[in-house]
């Protein structure tokens, strides 16, 4: 029998690190310079077969425009089972954001059993130079471990790098916890 889920994950971070990017490429196989920041909460569905028993249906939640308030209201955050972080890798200012939103994110929903949702972080633009965070990079894996992020991928939604196994190794941690 096949067993069918639906998931809603949300796409966080500053403004202009690549979230609607991430999600066009992922959902559409698209890339544009320009995503209007269209004010609201918009989301796409993915559709995966994960495997022969397992279908998921992947609910990715963008936030379009609020995020420059550096943090969002708990309807946003409501059910969600996970998360995309996401910096971006030519501006260190984003990658310093990124306690604040693991750390709003984390007041605001928590699983059925209390645990934090899985939240993967995103290095996103790795097309691009790096500017002050080539030094941070290697120290990602302990930064992953003590602050309670599941993994860390460096991504390209331009070059489509690494958003396939960001997103497969977030579903694999939401699914652990079903
Ligand atoms: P958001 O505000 O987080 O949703 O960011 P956007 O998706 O709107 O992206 C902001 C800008 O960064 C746009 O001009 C995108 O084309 C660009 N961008 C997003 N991802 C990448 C990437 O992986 N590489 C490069 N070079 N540019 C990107
Ligand atoms: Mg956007």
């Amino acid at each position: 029998m096949q067993k069918e889920h639906l998931f809603k994950v949300l796409v966080i971070g500053d403004l202009g690190v690549g979230k609607t990017s991430i999600i066009k490429r992922y959902v559409h196989q698209i890339f544009s310079q320009h995503y209007r920041a269209t004010i609201g909460v918009d989301f796409a569905l993915k559709v995966l077969t994960w495997d022969n028993r397992t279908v998921i249906r992947l609910q990715l939640w963008d936030i379009a425009g609020q995020e420059r308030y550096g943090n969002m209201t708990r309807v946003y955050y409501r059910e969600a089972v996970g998360a995309l972080l996401v910096f971006d890798v030519t501006r260190t200012s984003t990658f310093q954001a990124v306690l604040k939103w693991k750390a709003d994110l984390d007041g605001k929903v928590s699983l059925a059993n209390g645990k934090p949702v899985p939240v993967v972080l995103l290095a996103n633009k790795s097309d691009q130079s790096r500017e002050g965070l080539s030094s941070q990079l290697p120290k990602l894996d302990a930064f992953c471990k003590e602050h309670g992020f599941v993994g860390w991928f460096e991504t390209s939604a331009k070059e489509n790098t690494n958003i396939n196994a960001a997103v497969r190794c977030l579903v694999q941690n939401i699914l652990a916890n079903e």
